[in-house]
């Protein structure tokens, strides 16, 4: 085992290979409190890469209802229940990851689904999380509550599947981070499905090896934002790079939110792999449950997002979201616009922070009609 550092937890901890950050790292920005779950998402993402044979539980994206949603079946409440209960201390995580928690003899602590565990994708889809009394709704706010979760692989800076491949089939890409499997070296033993907390590691039945989100790295080999982030419908994600922890830049989105304004946490980072996928946690849920979730940076993140209405660079970069196709590598905020650039420095959007409202006649004389509908 060799020492690195894991900035999400504070600390050095245990991983198999010395830590190598690479060049660039892919992250995703997802603002939970806009997800309306249509799965819009799931179905861009089906139809782009799994619609095959042997993949037709497979959802390398899904979005689930939490506190009772999981695909596959209690995924995260039964990697919790092997690591045990474990604290932190401030903001420096004090337990143990699933690397240091591991069974001697093994690399990472973790259990493989069994095949019925895949059968119901849309398992406690909006269900909330307790009874609403009668008449509760009158009364304005009340305990019961439920957020979407959108989840794909987090193509972490520590990942376990890679960890835990005997064949080295797993490999993380130097020029983006992407965390990708040899397909002609894979023999299908499933150690990848078994170490990744997040189950973000797919068996394929029929061709009998294991397959992942893959980043849509042709996409983003064009400066484009993979398909989940582009046709999200809520405009919740953000895709781009997330510098090293010790040179966070203000200019870039995803840096000043990770980093900088903190309003995005990582999934439960606990686990100890650095996911790089990044959730502003929902501002109506019971604190306890997003600690357990996000880490300690939960009350300072949802106080930010409440006040991003007085706070014009922390607005311009939520502006971004779901507005370009775009990979946007910096942007800035002028007269009331946030505008993005992608890497070679050409502007890719400009977002006011007011929509413009534009009144249209009544009688459109030009076209001989009525509009019923003038804004
Ligand atoms: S497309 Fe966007 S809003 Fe719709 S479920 Fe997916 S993440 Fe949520
Ligand atoms: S989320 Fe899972 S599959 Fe993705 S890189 Fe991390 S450990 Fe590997």
């Amino acid at each position: 085992m060799a020492t690195v550092y894991n900035w999400q937890l504070k600390r050095d901890m245990a991983y198999l290979y010395e830590g190598q950050r690479p060049k660039r790292q892919i992250a995703y920005v997802f603002d939970t409190n806009k997800c309306i779950e249509c799965q819009t998402c799931t179905v861009a993402c089906k139809t782009t890469w799994t619609s095959g044979k042997g993949q037709e539980v497979m959802f390398w994206n899904n979005v689930e209802t939490k506190p009772y949603g999981c695909y596959p079946l209690r995924w995260d409440l039964k990697t919790l229940e092997l690591l045990g209960e474990q604290s932190w201390e401030g903001e420096t995580y004090t337990g143990k990851t699933v690397f240091e928690a591991a069974p001697p003899g093994e690399r990472v602590l973790g259990y493989r689904p069994e095949v019925e565990d895949y059968a119901s994708p849309n398992l406690g889809e909006d269900v909330i999380a307790g009874l609403v009394e009668k008449g509760a709704f009158f009364q304005g706010v009340h305990q019961v509550w439920m957020f979407y979760l959108a989840r794909i692989c987090n193509h972490c800076t520590y990942p376990a599947c890679l960890a835990a491949c005997p064949r080295k089939a797993i490999y993380k890409r130097q020029e983006d981070g992407i965390v990708l499997i040899d397909q002609s070296r894979c023999r299908g033993y499933r150690e990848c499905v078994k170490a990744c907390p997040y189950k973000r590691v797919f068996f394929n039945m029929v061709t009998r090896i294991s397959e992942k989100c893959i980043g849509c790295y042709p996409l983003v080999e064009q400066g484009e934002q993979p398909r989940c982030v582009q046709t999200c419908i809520g405009k919740i994600r953000l895709q781009g790079w997330l510098s090293a922890p010790e040179a966070p830049r203000r200019d870039n989105p995803i840096d000043y939110l990770v980093y900088v304004r903190k309003v995005a946490l990582p999934l439960y980072p606990q686990f100890g792999l650095e996911p790089n996928v990044y959730y502003i946690p929902p501002v109506h849920v019971p604190r306890d449950f997003l600690v357990q979730m996000f880490g300690p940076g939960v009350d300072a993140a949802i106080a930010a997002y409440r006040a991003a209405k007085d706070d014009p660079e922390l607005l311009g970069a939520l502006l971004l979201f779901g507005n370009t196709p775009r990979i946007v590598t910096s942007y800035k905020v002028q007269d009331q616009q946030a505008i993005g650039y992608d890497e070679a420095g050409r502007e890719v959007v400009r977002v006011p922070f007011q929509e413009p409202v534009y009144i249209r006649p009544y009688f459109d004389a030009e076209r001989g009609v009525y509009r019923h509908n003038i804004t």
